[in-house]
């Protein structure tokens, strides 16, 4: 039987995360918590019965991995095994006579590795210094370096297969670079990834200890073992019972135990065809690579096809953020992972790094791994799922269309924003197309180029608020990058056409207002409808939301930004919208009525509770309490008050949107949106359910898209951007505003 790791509702391309127990598996694992519960231990039938199993499992380990002579105990997991391994090589070391002594590892090895040496070095005591060995741009590691070192070392830990880029070892030259120059190290080898996909015949080589985890391969979570080579060093890391012939004490997982008993089984029936042949498995990789190519176009590769398992692809599409295409492939169903599952917090990935692959390309880097059982079917059905993706991608803009007439039925009318690390860019689009764009940021310029040219828009301005202090200027790269698509007129240093009173946009006008403030070449630009009513004002770093731009930079003065405001609120009214060139506090949109609110400082100014000097002792006070916080560079905001926004889950949600009276609003992206169908799944009208964006919050805002009256439930997919959304609208005065807790995550 073919087991899946693709169910109707998703497609899993993470194996190298973790892996579905295979139906025949989880079968097995029942009967042995219901039928055959016994403990090895026990004497009785159950128990013998219950040992017999265990040994057998044992005897099959050694065949799968080649290993007749040695120890196979069985552990949680790999990290058990990492630990035991590392814990008996230093203790055993405790002894030692070596000067300077290091322990090495290779650079791209699972973070297990390297903590667990830091953590036992320290704890035990033996001061030795750790290193990393490198390796080269297709991820092999550097005999040089080993042979350099291992003189003095006294454990080397490496990989079978890598788990972000499936690349594999050379384990024969780098046993002979080890044992030729240090024949009694302890020498580690992490064969999770390996299982399954390499053939392993341990009992041939001089690996001291080998740790394997089930559930890379089809088995439960919290069973692996370890292999231990015979005469190699040992102390048991857990004590107590003596079980595992006091090896590793604690009553055995039996349950898990009789799932490897199967998936061994499986691997060793040569008439079985649940595990694919290399061959196969080759051919696979092939088919996904090619889907991706096709539907994403520009696509890099971060390893090479020849050193890696067949199982894994690790990628970067150019131009496209990883958050991008993860968010977007979540959407559809397929669940890929962003470097490695196991190691959050850092936006590159250390492996990718460590070859020597480029800054955007590690950071968004995506991987995509599949199973050793996977299926010519499930292969197919994942290929055909990321080639329909295709279509939304063009109608987004996220790639360029290369059809004559493209089907582009979202597109960017009206305000967005865009954001990098705190700053925003805003680009308006009117709706003969004629567009402004407004502090382009250089990391933005491909997106925006994309947009102006699957848009086909006449861009009549470039213009930065003030030549930003910490950042390359995107003006004249963008200008170049657009080509004919501006006009070619002569500008100022900040974009704005000389001698122009005003730009023309469809009957509306853009007009600068000198600013100065956070500096003194700050303008702000603001955006007037027929009426001659500001629809928004771009005022970057003089205004932000809850907060104002700092002054303490070079050509900074409170005073002139005090009188910047007052000039500025003449213009204003309450419904303008701000749009600022930070938003530290991802309030996304935010109009004149409430920046007031949450500013006291700037309330006080326009309300004339505060004179320019009591102002601009204030902002003086404000601004060298900024210093300290060097974080928040180009202004100062006040934390905003705790919204406690109202939580619905999935079921509440579906009855209030059925009663009539509610709408659902889509928070994620419209590439996102475009890829499930939301008001299906709520069962509500395609007319009650609206995609708003927080990129397109301060549009929707304007464009009065919601009443104030309404009654919103929020969702995205794990309910974080919508909370923010929420928050956003509360302040804004929407009363009647919902959270979808836990999101589509939780609702699916
Ligand atoms: N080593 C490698 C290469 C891995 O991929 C993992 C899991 O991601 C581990 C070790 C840790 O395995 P376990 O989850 O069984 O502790």
């Amino acid at each position: 039987m073919s087991d899946s790791l693709f169910s109707s509702e998703q497609i899993y391309l993470d194996a190298n995360a973790t892996t579905p127990v295979l139906p025949c598996i989880a079968q097995v694992v029942s009967h042995t918590m219901q039928i055959c519960f016994g403990n090895p231990s026990s004497p009785h039938i159950t128990g013998i019965q219950a040992k017999h199993l265990l040994e057998q499992t044992r005897e099959n380990a050694r065949t799968v991995i080649g290993a007749k002579e040695g120890n196979i105990l069985f552990t949680s997991g790999a990290t058990e095994g990492i630990q035991t391994a590392v814990v008996s090589t230093l203790i055993n070391a405790k002894t030692h006579k070596i000067n300077n002594p290091v322990l090495l590892y290779g650079a791209t090895e699972h973070k297990a590795v390297p903590n667990t040496l830091k953590h036992w070095n320290d704890v035990l005591g033996i001061n030795a210094k750790i290193l990393a060995i490198p390796v080269d741009s297709e991820g092999i590691l550097d005999l040089t370096f080993i042979a350099e070192h291992i003189p003095n070392a006294l454990m080397i830990c490496t990989m079978a297969v890598n788990n972000e880029t499936g690349v594999y070892q050379d384990l024969d030259a780098i046993e002979q670079t080890i044992r030729f120059l240090n024949p009694d190290v302890s020498w580690m080898v992490d064969c999770v990834q390996a299982l399954g996909k390499k053939q392993l015949n341990l009992s041939a080589t001089t690996i001291d200890y080998a740790p394997f985890s089930g559930h890379k391969l089809y088995a439960p979570k919290g069973i692996g073992f370890l292999y231990i080579r015979a005469g190699s060093a040992y102390t048991p890391f857990i004590a107590g019972g003596g079980q595992e012939s006091g090896m590793r004490s604690g009553t055995e997982n039996l349950p898990g135990i009789a799932g490897l008993n199967k998936l061994f089984s499986l691997l060793l029936d040569r008439s079985d065809t649940t595990f694919k042949p290399i061959d196969v498995l080759n051919s696979y990789r092939t088919q996904i690579k090619c889907a991706i190519e096709d539907t994403f176009g520009e696509v890099t590769f971060n390893h090479s096809f020849e050193h890696s398992v067949p199982t894994t692809l690790n990628f970067a599409v150019n131009e496209l953020t990883s958050k991008e295409v993860i968010d977007l492939f979540d959407a559809a169903g397929i669940r890929v992972s962003g470097g490695s599952a196991c190691s959050t917090g850092s936006s590159t990935s250390f492996v990718l790094d460590a070859m020597g692959v480029n800054q955007w390309q590690s950071e968004n880097a995506i991987r995509l791994s599949f199973g050793p059982a996977a299926t010519a079917e499930e292969i197919a059905n994942a290929c055909e799922s990321i080639r329909a993706l295709k279509a939304i991608l063009q109608a987004n803009c996220l790639i360029v269309s290369d059809s004559a007439t493209p089907h582009q039925d979202v597109c960017a009318l009206g305000l967005t924003q865009f954001r990098h690390q705190g700053a925003c860019c805003w680009l308006y689009v009117s709706e003969n197309k004629q567009a402004i764009i407004i502090d382009p940021i250089v990391e933005l310029i491909p997106r925006l180029e994309k947009i102006a040219n699957t848009q086909n828009l006449t861009i009549k301005a470039v213009l930065n608020t003030h030549a930003h202090q910490e950042r390359h200027c995107g003006v004249t790269l963008l200008r170049s990058v657009l080509g004919s698509r501006c006009d070619d007129i002569e500008i100022d240093k900040l974009g704005w056409p000389i001698h122009a009173a005003y730009i023309d946009l469809n009957n509306q006008r853009l007009e600068k207002i000198a600013t100065p403030g956070h500096s003194e070449d700050s303008v702000s630009y603001v955006l007037k409808n027929e009426d001659n009513h500001i629809n928004y004002c771009f005022c970057g770093d003089l205004i932000l939301p809850a907060g104002l731009g700092n002054t303490s930079l070079a050509g900074g003065s409170a005073k002139a930004m005090a009188h910047s405001i007052l000039a500025l609120a003449e213009q204003l009214d309450e419904t303008s919208v701000i749009c600022s060139g930070h938003d530290y506090l991802q309030c996304f949109a935010m109009n004149w009525e409430a920046e007031q609110q949450q500013t006291p400082l700037l309330n006080g100014l326009i309300n004339g509770q505060m004179s320019i000097d009591e102002f601009v002792i204030k902002k003086q006070l404000d601004d060298q309490a900024k210093e300290k916080s060097r974080s928040q560079l180009c202004g100062y905001v006040t934390a905003l008050p705790e919204l406690s926004i109202q939580q619905l889950n999935f079921d509440s949600a579906k009855a209030m949107l059925t009663k009539n009276d509610a709408y659902l609003i889509d928070t994620r992206e419209p590439y996102e949106h475009g890829a499930n169908n939301v008001s299906q799944l709520f069962r509500t009208k395609e007319i009650k359910t609206l995609n708003i964006p927080l990129s397109r919050m301060a549009n929707a805002l304007m464009e009065g898209q919601l009443s104030k009256s309404g009654k919103y439930i929020l969702l995205c997919r794990s309910g974080n951007r919508s909370k923010l959304a929420a928050a956003n609208l509360t302040q804004l005065g929407y009363q009647t505003v919902y959270n979808l807790e836990g999101g589509l995550a939780l609702s699916l």
